[in-house]
């Protein structure tokens, strides 16, 4: 078992299988950003003796992330590989969708058990100024091909950007009137620097709230309040979905956070919002033993901070987001 000094049992890991993106949103990365070359990146190898190791230490959830986890070559095999491996309980992925219309198939047959799709807005002019290059219908036929080969419950995370999309939140809510889709609400994580996003365009939960309430009606509070992942759950009147909000900034849920992630270039990130990794690629290459690398996580985890400063203004500027996996 992985405890921090808090004592958090830390046993989810999100793996970004690669920093590089079929696009190239407003709130993730710059639109000129440089990729990594793949000499840098985990080979195939390499991520799954990393993934082994952490099931040695608990870990027995595992979401895949990016980058786009589905532009990386072999992702299906990867899938594969990491759904067979025993104590890996749950395997999910974050993607964009632009690819699901042919790939949610293989995936769900390799063993991918669900997915969260990325959409900000079901307007597609906003949604192509929002990712700078997508076509809104190709995420929209991929969301459809992932509930149809059981990629299920599906879940569709926006970012609400002042100025971009916060204009959708009501249509976007409406959408688990019809479908039981969990519809989850982001607040934007602004990453200084590197993309030109300030505080004052997050929209707040609360603020989403008050919008959907007023046009479709009161919400009820699900799941007793607890935290679903890092969503707080409601459900609209005679909805068949559910909403989520994810209040990263106005309501940090760092208490409870059981997450670590391994970047596509093998470095641990104990917080999305802080800088502190620990390299485990470079040991791996340079031939340190199984048990090195599990005392170098095992102290890591144990140096996890405790939370983002994102109240006091303290912002993390050696990655983005897309660099993360988010
Ligand atoms: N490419 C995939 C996708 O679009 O879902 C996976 C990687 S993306 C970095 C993972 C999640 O992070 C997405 O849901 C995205 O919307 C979210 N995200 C990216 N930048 C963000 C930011 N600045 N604040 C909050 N969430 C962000």
């Amino acid at each position: 078992m992985a405890l921090d000094r808090f004592g958090r049992n830390i046993h989810y890991l999100r793996i970004s299988l690669t920093d590089k993106c079929n696009l190239r949103c407003v709130y993730c990365m710059p639109e000129d950003m440089v990729f990594r070359p793949n000499a840098e990146l985990m080979q195939d190898d390499e991520l799954l003796k990393l993934v082994q190791l952490f099931t040695s230490l608990g870990f027995d959830k595992f979401r895949l992330t990016g980058g786009e986890p589905t532009v990386r070559q072999h992702v299906v095999g990867l899938v594969r590989d990491i759904a067979a491996m025993p104590g890996v309980e749950s395997l999910s992925m974050t993607t964009n969708g632009v690819l699901l219309k042919k790939l949610a198939r293989p995936l769900k047959e390799a063993g991918l058990q669900r997915v969260n799709i990325s959409l900000d807005t079901l307007d597609p002019e906003r949604f192509h100024r929002i990712t700078r290059r997508g076509k809104f219908d190709d995420v929209w036929e991929g969301i459809l091909e992932a509930e149809r080969v059981g990629l299920t419950p599906v879940k569709l995370n926006a970012v609400v950007v002042r100025g971009f999309n916060e204009q959708d939140v009501v249509e976007m809510a409406r959408l688990t009137c019809d479908h039981p889709w969990q519809v989850r609400f982001i607040e934007m994580m602004p990453f200084a620097g590197a993309t030109d996003f300030q505080q004052s365009q997050v929209v707040k939960a609360e603020e989403m709230q008050e919008q959907i309430v007023s046009a479709l009606g009161p919400l009820e509070l699900l799941n007793n309040g607890s935290l679903d992942g890092e969503a707080r759950i409601y459900r609209l009147p005679g909805a068949r979905g559910e909403l989520g909000f994810i209040s990263s900034v106005s309501l940090p849920f760092c208490a409870t956070c059981s997450r670590a992630r391994l970047t596509s270039d093998g470095k641990l990130r104990l917080c999305l919002l802080r800088e502190k990794e620990v390299d485990l690629l470079t040991p791996l290459r340079q031939g340190a033993t199984l048990e090195d690398l599990r005392q170098v996580i095992l102290n890591g985890i144990w140096h996890k901070p405790w939370g983002h400063g994102l109240a006091e203004g303290e912002v993390a500027l050696n990655r983005v987001m897309s660099e993360i996996g988010g």
